[in-house]
């Protein structure tokens, strides 16, 4: 069970001094460090990669309406017909990518968006009729599906079940609904309660519930409702997102005021309040911000220190290639990234000229190999073992890192990271500094440029 006592130490000046700019880091190096691509670099990479399956992702652009706090890649529309072309794309695009599963199983397949549920029950037999067409499935293959509750019904749900989907999740945010009409998304709790429990008699493996702290006008005590709806419904798995606050990029954020936000301080206590009450309940603590039932496989792996993280969030599988189909969407292949690009018409028109899908990317670098492996080792596990870097490398970690423990002193001075001849050590009270502590070993960041200057600001706040 986690503790989460307040140290000493976690005082406002200690959680505004970490409150810096600094990455989720669903990766290493992160999505803002792609660069233009001249050619296809999966097609390389997938002559050298070694992973044994393939994962899916499938990326689904559309939302009937905007919530204001929404920092995805979407498209706004009501017309439902958009999905009949974007579908027919979709398998222009498997079309040119199916060679990178060739002779391997496709073991989990993950809809995100936007939002999937824009897809009528049509279009998503159409689409699952388009993978299965050209990809093998593992038969124990995980099909999860991210779901805006506001546009499921019991009989959508049962025909997700009918076409193999084994996970959902809902978009749950906050219950309140002074906090629901200001990011513009009002919602029944009691439809999402319903649905919730239609998931689980449908006999679904997993039902997932996100939340999302520091949204405007949020308290302590609206967001005690919110924990409160949440564990009654009792998912097998909760998120919950720091909501990150980027109006110059997202321009839908400027439709509230700055001044309705809960301040870095109030945000730790948001977060504390929903670690204490999830993991007095059964749940444990998945890495920085998810919570899984004991019984839950995510908590399982956790436990056995299998747990990786991906583009999606935290996944037992971290051996595969993953597979990115749609427009926006981020493929990970060997050694290599690549992102499909960004904005539909021209994702279109790339596809119609039998161009890669991806217009952006990277080839990772040795440093780089090694500087996700950390990195990757602290939001999992809160840990990283430095003899098993130093092996796996050929590197002296306390040589290689200099740079990186120093900038680490003055965590470790205030109580939130212990460094030893062997380890590195977060403790469970400082779970939440885990991005701040992340930033000291990534070569792309200037950790002591001030805050709000330079590129660091193009992340969100790390509390
Ligand atoms: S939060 Fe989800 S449903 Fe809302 S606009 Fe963003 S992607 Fe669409």
């Amino acid at each position: 069970m986690t503790s989460i006592a307040i140290k000493p130490s976690d005082t406002m000046s200690t959680i505004t001094k970490y409150a810096q700019h600094a990455p989720r880091y669903t990766s290493y190096p992160t999505a803002l460090k792609f660069e233009p691509l001249d050619n296809d670099i999966l097609r390389t990479a997938h002559v050298i990669s070694k992973a044994p399956a393939v994962s899916l992702y499938v990326h689904i652009p559309f939302c009937k309406t905007l919530c204001y706090y929404c920092g995805c890649n979407k498209l706004v529309t009501r017309h439902n017909e958009k999905a009949d072309e974007y579908l027919v794309y979709l398998e222009k695009e498997v079309l040119t990518k199916h060679y990178l599963a060739k002779g391997k199983q496709v073991v989990s397949l993950h809809l995100g968006g936007g939002s999937p549920s824009f897809l009528s029950e049509t279009q998503h037999t159409t689409l699952m009729y388009i993978l299965k067409k050209h990809f093998s499935f593992d038969a124990n293959a995980e099909f999860s599906i991210e779901l805006d509750p506001r546009n499921v019904t019991k009989s959508y749900l049962k025909h997700l079940k009918s076409l193999g989907y084994t996970r959902v999740s809902f978009g749950l945010q906050d219950t309140d609904y002074n906090v629901q009409s200001t990011i513009n998304r009002v919602q029944s709790t009691s439809h999402i309660a319903e649905l919730v429990f239609e998931a689980r008699t449908l006999g679904f493996d997993s039902v997932n519930l996100d939340l999302i702290y520091g949204l405007p006008n949020q308290s302590i005590d609206t967001f005690k409702s919110t924990i409160a709806a949440t564990k009654a419904m009792m998912p097998n798995r909760i998120s919950l997102f720091s909501y990150a606050h980027l109006p110059e990029r997202f321009a839908a954020q400027r439709k509230f005021s700055e001044a309705t936000l809960p301040d870095s301080e109030e945000k730790a206590a948001l977060y504390k309040l929903a670690v204490k009450s999830f993991t007095t309940v059964g749940y444990e603590m998945i890495g920085l911000d998810h919570f899984a039932l004991s019984n839950d496989s995510l908590a399982i792996a956790k436990n056995e220190g299998e747990l990786h993280r991906n583009f999606q969030g935290y996944t037992l599988r971290g051996d595969t290639d993953l597979v990115g189909i749609g427009v926006s969407a981020i493929s990970t292949v060997g050694n290599a990234f690549a992102q499909n690009e960004k904005e539909l018409k021209r994702y279109y028109a790339r596809i119609e000229q039998q161009l890669p899908s991806a217009t952006v990317g990277l080839s990772l670098s040795t440093d780089d190999l090694i500087r996700r492996d950390v990195i990757s080792s602290l939001m999992c596990n809160l840990t990283v073992d430095k003899q098993v870097i130093a092996s796996k490398y050929h590197i002296i970690f306390d040589e290689y890192f200099a740079e990186a423990l120093e900038n680490l002193l003055s965590l470790e001075e205030d109580g939130l990271v212990e460094v030893t001849q062997h380890h590195i050590k977060v403790p469970e009270t400082a779970r939440i500094y885990i991005r701040a502590i992340c930033a000291r070993f990534d070569a792309y960041l200037n950790v002591n440029e001030p805050v709000n200057s330079g590129v660091t600001n193009r992340y969100s706040k790390a509390i």
